[in-house]
């Protein structure tokens, strides 16, 4: 997900927030104003520890939190040089060099759902029909599904957590109170289909769970049943929890997701993965193919995730022939222009609703959209080899100026074609952006976007949003427990997509999900890494507060790879690796230590004191000039210089060195320098007295005291 500035939006959003809490990390790094004393930061469980490395895979490390040199260092070899770190041995599902293993598995949902939206009541109505594959080696006795909507229920524990003010819950990244009496989920019955016996079955409902017992359990490696369910809910007002409706001058209009029961994930590493949707965490889904209908008032328009298969029933014949020219073309073509929205000539003859039928092959999820007040372009998107796909957004005429979403199109077909030349093609027919009152949210081949975002906001939306197709709905991650491995993975290919797009029209990416201020984002992190409330890059989704989830999931995750991309490793081998392993989990779910091993697989690097110091740990950076002296006494035999790692991330110092009379040079040195301690000192071939030696000259690490960076003669 993400956040359009907030005057865009009629929600309470969380960029102001972490202005707030920046000032206050700052405040807070001064000596002696430090607080929360002896905080322990509970450590995620990182695979076993080696046996040859008894302890731990890694150490939390200690933090007082009260003074800032407590807080940066000390520096140790062995902790950030840590043998026993990703040390765990490689099973039947996951192999040691980060790539799905021999035997792994994923379970399967195919789904077919049949839905009226009752307008006036705002609910949407129907049934569904899931047919479940279990390619696992386990017997399933029981079934989980997701209730989403069950988060807006009376007493939920979403509304519990709300009242605490922590802002770790709905209520906070929706930006607004919970709308009280929409009730989530009427589910009015659950059958079991085995070998054409269909079995009613008494589900158990747990806030945001289902539990399916089965009459019989579902056997392993490819057995499979059909779970047909039949359910209502009513939509909720406004943006909030990422599906809601508004009025518009022309018209009701409704962002719908997490609309239909969906199957939890059972896999290799944690069996079903039952963590409740609390609001904030996001989802994890297994694939399918999702075929589903949506019965509207004839009035209505429908956009949805995939193909639409029954155009000849739902639109007219001139919107049809436009749709075609749209297939063909560089540029928006108008399927419903502004000047056609409420026109009863845009809308089949006839009389009663009209039913959309759309499909979608490959996915984890579907979402939509409906309204009478559609304006509706599209334009061709052109892939690799010569394959194409279809751009198109629908908005309200209030949105259609070019410097609004009369862009929209375009920059959909520009994030898609850039993020498949880059990385991996685009795998679908259709992309939509969707202008309505969701502010920011993607699906797959569909996105909200708020139809107040305008210009550079509703670029950076659109191409954050469509983003998300690469991680999580192509490389399918588990955004609730390690929400960086979206939000992280995904800014870190909008900042290349803003370079890209139209000659860097936008460029450099600045905004709420990276470097906010707009200056240098390995200085602006640096409030963030100092900061002793801030919690670890891999955290739980839900216990990243409002405040820190743009620093923590977005930034410093971004931040981090783009300092492997472009300080570490080099553009070619970074990118080499980051290909490699969407290839290798795409359709499938990789954890933290896949990505991790890929990575140091391809580029032929161990990284480990990398992913420990800045994902996992809250380890800081300083390096500094300790100072200078020559060989003999003659700086004509060379200059011996001494730097020092004082923080506890290590990292391969560069150096700018002059000597008097302008001569200058400069100096790379490996990050084994700090395998042995943090001081070293080197020979630099100097023919004269030095004038200065500064570390990190240009900059580009988020070193936490840029007053020990440089020496100077004389002073
Ligand atoms: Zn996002």
């Amino acid at each position: 997900m993400d956040v359009i500035p907030s005057s865009q939006s009629d929600e309470r959003r969380t960029v102001a927030g972490w202005g707030r809490i920046a000032l206050l990390a700052l405040l807070l790094s001064a000596p002696g104003l430090g607080r929360g004393a002896g905080r322990a930061w509970a450590a995620p469980a990182w695979g076993t520890p080696a046996p040859v490395a008894p302890g731990v895979a890694w150490a939390p490390a200690q933090d007082t939190g009260r003074d800032t040199t407590a807080r940066i260092g000390p520096y140790d070899p062995h902790a950030a040089f840590d043998p026993g770190f990703l040390a765990s041995p490689s099973s039947p599902t996951r192999s040691a060099d980060g790539s799905p293993g021999p035997d792994y598995w994923t379970n399967r949902a195919d789904y077919e759902i049949h839905v009226r939206l009752d307008t006036a009541a705002r609910r949407v109505e129907g049934w569904e029909a899931i047919t479940y594959t279990n390619e696992s080696p386990d017997s399933l006795g029981y079934l989980w599904l997701q209730l989403d909507q069950n988060v807006r229920r009376a007493g939920s524990r979403s509304e519990k957590l709300a009242a605490g003010g922590r802002g770790s819950t709905a209520l906070d990244a929706d930006g607004g109170t919970t709308p009280a009496g929409t009730g989530g989920y009427r589910i009015d019955s659950v059958a079991v289909v085995r070998r054409g016996r269909s079995t009613r079955v008494d589900e158990r409902t747990f806030g945001t769970r289902m539990q399916v017992p089965l009459p019989e359990a579902l056997g392993p490696r490819g057995s499979s049943l059909r779970l047909v369910i039949g359910y209502s809910f009513v939509v909720p007002e406004g943006g909030r929890g990422r599906t809601g409706w508004m009025d518009t001058d022309h018209g009701r209009w409704f962002d719908v997701a997490q609309w239909f029961p969906r199957m939890a994930v059972y896999d290799d590493v944690r069996g079903w993965n039952t963590l409740p949707f609390l609001g904030t965490g996001e989802f994890y889904l297994d694939y399918g193919a999702i075929d589903y209908s949506v019965t509207v008032p004839r009035s209505y328009l429908v956009v949805g995730s995939g193909e639409l298969l029954n155009p000849d029933e739902v639109l007219t014949a001139r919107q049809r022939a436009r749709l075609d020219r749209a297939r063909g073309s560089d540029t928006a073509v108008y399927v419903r222009s502004p000047d056609e929205v409420g026109d009863p000539d845009t809308r089949p003859a006839g009389q009663g609703p009209l039913t959309w039928r759309f499909r979608m092959e490959r996915t984890r999820d579907v979402a939509w959209a409906a309204s009478p007040a559609f304006v509706w372009d599209a334009a061709r998107i052109d892939l690799p080899g010569g394959k194409s796909a279809l751009a198109m957004s629908v908005y309200p005429p209030a949105s259609a100026s070019d410097s609004a979403w009369g862009r929209s199109t375009e920059y959909v077909k520009g994030a898609i074609e850039i993020f498949s030349r880059r990385w991996y093609p685009y795998p679908w027919p259709t992309a939509v952006n969707v202008g309505g009152p969701v502010g920011g949210m993607e699906y797959p081949g569909l996105t909200f976007c708020h139809w107040r975002a305008t210009g550079k906001g509703l670029w950076g939306v659109t191409a954050h949003e469509f983003g998300h197709e690469w991680f999580p709905m192509i490389v399918g991650s588990d955004e609730r427990r390690h929400a960086w491995m979206d939000e992280g993975l995904n800014t870190f290919i909008d900042i290349y997509a803003s370079e890209d797009f139209h000659g860097g029209e936008y460029a450099p990416k600045r905004d709420g999900e990276y470097a906010p201020g707009g200056g240098n984002p390995a200085r602006e992190i640096v409030p963030t890494t100092m900061d002793p409330d801030a919690p670890p890059i891999e955290s739980l989704g839900d216990a990243v507060t409002g405040a820190y989830r743009h620093p923590l999931s977005y930034f410093k995750p971004a931040l981090g790879l783009v300092i492997l991309r472009e300080y570490v490793l080099g553009p070619d081998r970074f990118d080499r690796a980051f290909r490699a392993y969407i290839r290798r989990w795409a359709w499938r779910h990789p954890r933290p230590e896949d990505f991790f091993r890929t990575i140091d697989d391809v580029a032929g690097e161990d990284l480990g004191w990398f992913w420990k110091g800045w994902f996992l740990e809250r380890w800081r950076l300083d390096q500094a000039v300790e100072g200078v002296s020559y060989v003999d006494g003659d700086p004509s035999k060379g200059a011996l210089i001494t730097i020092s790692n004082l923080g506890r991330l290590p990292m391969p110092p560069t150096l700018r060195i002059e000597e008097e009379g302008g001569r200058a040079g400069s100096v790379r040195l490996p990050v084994e320098i700090w395998e042995t301690g943090g001081t070293f000192t080197f020979r630099y071939a100097s023919t004269r007295p030095l004038a200065s030696v500064t570390v990190d000259p240009d900059h580009r690490l988020p070193d936490v005291r840029p007053e020990n960076d440089r020496w100077e003669a004389g002073r």
